[in-house]
C-alpha cells in the first residue's frame, strides 16, 4: 500500500571548495562570487571584458569556502535523512568536475568535523533509532561502483560483474549484491572502510586520487510499528548516497590508453544522466532514456520516480576551469526542474524485518515448546526415579528405611519441585543399591545423561540463534528517559526549525526578486516627460543587457555543443579503431567457419543489455534433436569394445589392439631362382633399364634373385590370435629368411582363417638382397 504524494522538485545545492595549494601557487583567480543568503551564485568569466554581466543562478542553497560538512548535513541532507526513516526512498548524489570535492563531501576525512555526508548519515540513523518508541528497526547497507560500465560489489573480494535486474514491486535492482545488516555506528563504517578499498582510483592532471567509478553506498532502513488497526506494519526506506565520477572534459585530466577508455566510459553514462535530464526537464519527451546507462538505470527512481532526491553540485574557484564550472552550474540548473512523486514504502514483500521478525517468533514459540518440555520430561524422570528408588529400597532395605520410604512418597504427592531438589538424595540411595537392578539402572541414567545432553545443546543452539536474530532487529526507547537525550532532540529541532525558516526565507527573497523586475514598471508614473525618458532608458539599458546575456547564453550553449560533438566523435574515433582492431582480429584469425558458427549462435539480450549465445541445442527441440550418447562401456573394460573383441579376450588371446597390422604380406617361401650376373645380358638389360645404369656395376658378381609377381602374395589383415598355429609356423618361416640362399623350402601353406583378420608378420629382413 501506497500513499500517493504530491510531486516534489529535485533539490539542488551547491558547495564550492577553496583553493588547493597548487592552484594558490599558480596564481589563479577567483572567479565564483557566493550569495548563501540568497542561494545565488555568481560566474565571472575570465576572459570577458570587465562591463560583460556575470552569469549569475539560483540553487536551493549554495555554500561556499569556509562551509563546514555539518552544515550542508544538517541544512540539506537532514530532512532527507528522516524522510528515510519514516519509508521514503532517498538520493544524495555529489555531481562536479574531478577535484572539486565531491569525494570529500560524501566521504570526508576521518577526523570529526570533516566527516562527510556517508558518516554522518549513520550516526544520524542510529541516533533517531535509540529516541524512537515502540517500533522496530533493521538497518542493512550495501556498497557498489559503476566502473566502466560495469556494476561491481564492493563489500564482495571477487569482484564479480553484476548484472541489473528490474522487478515490478521494487524497480531496478542489482542481483546477487551483498547487503550487511548492522547494529551500530561502528559496523556501518566498517562495511564504508572495506568497500572505500576496493574503489577504483587513478591519477590524473586534476586530482591524484580521482574516483574513476560512480560508487554507490546504500542504506535501507525497514521499522515495523504497530498501526491504528492493531497490526504490525512495516515501513521501508531506501537511502542511495552517490559519488560520481568526474564530468571534466578528458583533455583536461591528461588521460590516455586505459585512462581515456574509463574517461570515455565515464563521460558515456553522464552524458546519459544529462539526457535523462533533459528529457525529464522538457516536458515534451515521451521516452526517457534510463537504458542508456548502468546508472541512470539504477538512479531512475531518484530522477522522475517515487524518491527525494538532492544533488550537491561542486565547482572550484579557479579561472582556469571556468568552462567546466559553467557545464556544472547549467547541469545543476537543469536538474532544479526534475520533478518526482515521492511515496512511502509501506508493508513490501521483500522486507527482511518480517522474515526476521517471524523467524524469532518461531524460535521463541520453539524455545518455549522445549522449555516445557524439558519440565515435563524433569518431572517424569524424577518420579520414575523416585519409583524405583522406593521399590528397591523396599527390596532391599524395607525394614531398615520403611519410615523414609513413606516420608518421600508423602513428600512428592505434595510437591513435585521438592523431588527435583531431592534428586541428590535418591542419588544417593541408588549408588547404595548395588542389587539385580544396578547395571539396568546406570544404563538407564547414562540415556538420559545422553538425552539431556542433547537437548541442553539443542536449547543452547536456538537461544544462540534467538539472540543473535533479536540483536539485529534494534529497538529504541531504552535512553527516552535519559534527560539531555530528550534535551538534545529538543535542540535538533530546533535547529530544523531555524534551518527551515532560513530555506523559506531564501524562497521568499528569491520570489521578491523575480516579482520586483516584473511589477516594478506598474507602479511606475511620470511627473515629467523628461522622467519617464530617463526611466524608460534605463529600462532599455537594463533590458539591453539581458539580452546580451541571452545572446552571450546562445552562444556559449552553441561553443558547448560543439565542443561535445567533438568529444563524442572523438569517442566514436576511439570505438571505430577499436573495433576495427577486432575485425582484423576475427578476419586473420578465426576460420570463417568457426566465426558463422558464433554469430548464428549469437542473439542481443535487450532486457540484459548484451550479446548472449544461444544453447547449442535449443531447449524446445531437445527432444527431436537428441544428441548421439556415446556407447558405454562395457563393465570392466575401458572403453567400447566389440564383441569379436570381447570373445577373442576370452579366449584368452592378448588384446586386440595392441600391435594389429591391418595388411598381411604373405611371406614369399618360393626357392629363390639363381643366376650368375651376366653383364652384358639382355635379362639384366631388361631388370635394371637400359645402358649407361650406374647400378651396372656395383651388382657385378651379385648372385641375382629372380622374384614372382608380388601381387597375388598382399592379402587381407587377420587377427594373430585367431590362428595361432599357422602364424607361428609363418613367423617360424619368416624368421629363417636368412636361408633362402641355402637351397630350396616348403612354402608356406594358404591360411584358412578369415580375410578380416590380420597376422602379425615382421616383415624385415624377410628379402635381405632384395631390389
Ligand atoms: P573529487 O572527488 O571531486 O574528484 P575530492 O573530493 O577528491 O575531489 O577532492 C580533491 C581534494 O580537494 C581533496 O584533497 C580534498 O581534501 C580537497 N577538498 C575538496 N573539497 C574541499 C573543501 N570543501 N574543503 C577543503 N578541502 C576540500
Ligand atoms: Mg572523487
Amino acid at each position: 500500500m501506497s500513499r500517493p504524494k504530491p510531486c516534489e522538485a529535485v533539490k539542488v545545492v551547491v558547495r564550492c571548495r577553496p583553493f588547493n595549494r597548487r592552484e594558490e601557487t599558480m596564481d589563479n583567480d577567483n572567479i565564483l562570487e557566493v550569495n548563501s543568503k540568497l542561494g545565488q551564485i555568481t560566474l565571472r568569466n575570465p576572459r570577458a571584458s570587465p562591463e560583460e554581466v556575470m552569469k549569475s543562478f539560483t540553487f536551493d542553497a549554495v555554500y561556499d569556502f569556509e562551509s563546514k560538512q555539518s552544515d550542508i548535513y544538517d541544512d540539506t541532507v537532514r530532512p532527507l535523512v528522516d524522510s528515510v526513516l519514516q519509508g521514503f526512498n532517498g538520493t544524495i548524489f555529489a555531481y562536479g568536475q574531478t577535484g572539486t570535492g565531491k569525494t570529500y563531501t560524501m566521504l570526508g576525512m576521518p577526523t570529526d568535523n570533516e566527516r562527510g555526508i556517508i558518516p554522518n548519515s549513520f550516526n544520524h540513523i542510529f541516533t533517531q533509532i535509540s529516541r524512537s518508541q515502540n517500533q522496530q528497526y533493521l538497518v542493512r547497507a550495501s556498497y557498489l561502483e559503476i566502473y566502466r560500465e560495469e556494476v561491481r560489489d564492493l563489500l564482495c573480494k571477487d569482484n564479480k560483474k553484476l548484472d541489473l535486474k528490474e522487478n515490478p514491486d521494487s524497480g531496478v535492482y542489482v542481483k546477487d549484491l551483498s547487503s550487511v545488516v548492522t547494529k551500530n555506528v561502528m559496523e556501518l563504517e566498517h562495511v564504508m572502510n572495506i568497500g572505500d578499498e576496493s574503489r577504483s582510483v587513478g591519477f590524473t592532471n586534476m586530482n591524484e586520487r580521482s574516483s574513476r567509478s560512480h560508487a554507490i553506498f546504500m542504506i535501507t532502513v525497514e521499522c515495523s510499528e504497530k498501526g491504528t488497526d492493531g497490526e504490525d506494519h512495516i515501513r521501508v526506506g531506501k537511502l542511495n548516497m552517490v559519488d560520481l565520477a568526474g564530468s571534466e572534459r578528458q583533455s583536461k585530466t591528461g588521460a590516455k590508453g586505459e585512462r581515456l577508455k574509463e574517461a570515455t566510459k565515464i563521460n558515456l553514462s553522464l552524458s546519459a544522466l544529462g539526457n535523462v535530464i533533459s528529457a525529464l526537464v522538457d516536458g515534451k519527451s515521451t521516452h526517457i532514456p534510463y537504458r542508456d546507462s548502468k546508472l541512470t538505470r539504477l538512479l531512475q527512481d531518484s530522477l522522475g520516480g517515487n524518491a527525494k532526491t538532492v544533488m550537491v553540485a561542486t565547482l572550484g574557484p579557479a579561472s582556469k576551469h571556468y568552462e567546466e564550472s559553467l557545464t556544472t552550474l547549467r547541469y545543476a540548473n537543469r536538474a532544479k526542474n526534475i520533478k518526482n512523486k515521492p511515496k512511502i514504502n509501506e508493508d513490501p514483500k521483500d522486507a527482511l524485518l518480517r522474515e526476521f521478525q517471524e523467524e524469532i517468533a518461531r524460535l521463541k514459540a520453539q524455545l518455549e515448546e522445549r522449555g516445557t518440555l524439558a519440565k515435563e520430561r524433569r518431572r517424569r524422570r524424577n518420579s520414575r526415579r523416585l519409583t524405583k528408588s522406593m521399590i528397591v529400597e523396599d527390596v532391599a532395605h524395607r525394614e531398615r528405611d520403611a519410615e523414609l520410604w513413606k516420608a518421600l512418597e508423602a513428600e512428592w504427592k505434595r510437591n513435585e519441585e521438592y523431588y527435583i531438589k531431592e534428586e541428590e538424595e535418591s542419588k544417593m540411595i541408588e549408588e547404595d543399591e548395588k542389587g539385580p537392578f544396578g547395571e539396568k539402572e546406570q544404563m538407564e541414567k547414562e540415556r538420559m545423561m545422553d538425552d539431556m545432553q542433547k537437548e541442553q545443546e539443542a536449547m543452547e543452539k536456538i537461544i544462540e540463534k534467538y539472540k543473535a536474530m533479536e540483536s539485529k532487529i534494534l529497538a529504541g526507547g531504552k535512553n527516552i528517559i535519559d534527560h539531555t537525550n530528550e534535551q538534545q532532540k529538543m535542540l535538533e529541532l530546533k535547529r530544523q526549525e531555524i534551518a527551515e525558516q532560513i530555506r523559506r526565507e531564501r524562497e521568499i527573497q528569491q520570489q521578491v526578486m523575480a516579482q520586483d523586475e516584473e511589477t516594478g514598471e506598474l507602479r511606475e508614473t511620470f511627473s515629467s516627460l523628461q522622467q519617464e525618458v530617463d526611466l524608460k532608458t534605463k529600462k532599455l539599458k537594463r533590458l539591453y543587457a539581458k539580452l546580451q546575456l541571452v545572446k552571450a547564453e546562445i552562444g556559449d550553449v552553441i561553443d558547448e555543443h560543439v565542443v561535445t560533438r567533438q568529444e563524442l566523435e572523438q569517442t566514436q574515433n576511439e570505438l571505430t579503431r577499436e573495433l576495427k582492431f577486432k575485425y582484423l582480429l576475427i578476419e586473420n584469425f578465426i576460420p570463417p567457419k568457426e566465426k558463422n558458427k558464433i554469430m548464428n549462435r549469437l542473439h542481443f539480450d535487450s532486457d540484459e543489455d548484451q550479446w548472449r549465445f544461444r544453447p547449442f541445442v535449443p531447449s524446445e527441440s531437445k527432444s527431436a534433436h537428441q544428441v548421439k550418447r556415446r556407447p558405454t562401456s562395457v563393465v570392466g573394460y575401458k572403453r567400447p569394445i566389440s564383441q569379436y573383441a570381447q570373445m577373442a579376450v576370452t579366449a584368452g588371446a592378448p588384446c586386440r589392439y595392441r600391435a594389429e597390422n591391418v595388411m598381411l604380406l604373405e611371406l614369399d617361401m618360393s626357392p629363390p631362382s639363381m643366376y650368375n650376373l651376366n653383364l652384358n645380358g639382355a635379362h639384366l638389360e631388361q631388370n635394371f633399364g637400359g645402358h649407361g645404369s650406374p647400378r651396372r656395376d656395383l651388382l657385378a658378381n651379385v648372385p641375382f634373385r629372380d622374384r614372382t609377381t608380388a601381387s597375388g602374395r598382399i592379402r587381407k589383415s587377420r587377427s594373430w590370435y585367431q590362428a595361432p598355429r599357422s602364424s607361428s609356423s609363418c613367423v617360424s618361416s619368416s624368421s629363417s629368411s636368412s636361408s633362402i640362399t641355402s637351397g630350396p623350402q616348403t612354402q608356406c601353406s594358404p591360411h584358412p582363417q578369415r580375410p578380416s583378420s590380420a597376422i602379425y608378420t615382421p616383415l624385415e629382413g624377410s628379402i635381405p638382397g632384395g631390389p
